[in-house]
């Protein structure tokens, strides 16, 4: 299979889309993002990494760290994380706050914000030093000791976040937060600013697409357990309310942020990262969920 004639291809028929999208200005310091930028980069198991466009750029990954976040608490504590928070599709948009208040603050599932919070609440439990640790584990999955986050971004979304606020404190109000709701925002803050290209998600989500291992340098970085459970989350939740339709057109597990950056995962094969500022009104990458439907028809590539 030519992936580097594929996705050149795609990044042609998308191009008409870059500007239809509307760029994540309810953070402050995302608003200024070139809406004409876009990238592509595929991680294949055996190690190749083919890339188009604006793939070595980095870009504010916001959402897509909840993988990592999941990733890391899944593994430390295991079954106990569900008591806390459910696994079921939440249907409503990533920040909603109604459906917490119907089913006594367990949030629906880890990749809304507010069941985010509460695996950040998590991480905080479980380390010393979370944000340290967090780049940590993200530079080890992605093999480049240079990720980071941009502060700037941290702080634009902390002074105008009051949603999420609202959500850590309904969280806490029901017993679901353990630590003060204003330390597990400033480390979910931190986490969604955390700064990634195309290139270096491709390359860490790759050990979802290996049974939790890194099939570039052996490292397990969870067990196939947790890595089929993963993907199970991503492919029903990863895209809040257009799971479905991200079923229905691109056909594999996947995960957004409001970044604009979209990865899917093809499992035993690839891991496939996209970048498109424009967002939809679900908040999801307009020309990023095309160029991924692109991806499996043009490849026939499909986990169903
Ligand atoms: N930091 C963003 C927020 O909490 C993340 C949302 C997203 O990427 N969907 O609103």
């Amino acid at each position: 299979m030519d992936y580097q004639k594929i996705i050149e291809r795609i990044a042609e028929d998308v191009s008409p889309l870059l500007d239809k999208g509307e760029v994540a200005s309810y953070i402050p310091a995302l608003a200024g993002v070139s809406p004409s930028k876009f990238g592509i980069a595929v991680a294949t198991v055996r190690g190749e990494c083919f890339t188009t466009g604006d793939a070595s750029e980095c870009f504010s990954i916001q959402s897509l760290s909840k993988v990592f976040t999941l990733a890391m608490v899944m593994d430390r504590i295991g079954d106990a994380l569900w008591e806390r928070v459910g696994r079921e599709a939440s249907g409503n948009p990533f920040n909603s706050l109604v459906q917490l208040e119907y089913e006594h603050g367990r949030p629906r599932n880890p990749f809304i914000n507010a069941g985010a919070l509460v695996v950040t609440d998590c991480i905080i439990l479980e380390n010393h030093d979370p944000m340290r640790d967090l780049r940590g584990f993200v530079r080890t999955c992605a093999g480049n000791n240079t990720i980071g986050y941009d502060e700037s971004v941290a702080l634009s979304e902390k002074e105008t976040g009051h949603r999420n606020a609202a959500l850590a404190h309904f969280l806490k109000s029901y017993g679901n937060l353990y630590n003060d709701p204003g330390r597990v925002l400033d480390v979910y803050y931190h986490q969604c600013s955390l700064s990634m290209s195309c290139k270096d998600l491709a390359r860490a989500f790759l050990f979802l697409a290996n049974g939790g291992t890194d099939p570039v340098n052996g490292n397990i970085v969870c067990g196939l357990r947790q890595a089929k459970r993963i993907n199970a989350l991503m492919q029903t939740c990863g895209l809040y309310d257009e799971g479905g339709e991200f079923a229905f057109r691109v056909g594999l597990p996947g995960k957004s942020g409001v970044g604009g950056g979209i990865v899917a995962v093809m499992p035993g094969e690839l891991s496939i990262a996209v970048w498109s500022p424009g967002l939809n009104t679900a908040g999801n990458s307009l020309a990023g969920f095309k160029a991924l439907e692109l991806f499996t028809t043009y490849t026939s590539k499909s986990i169903f």
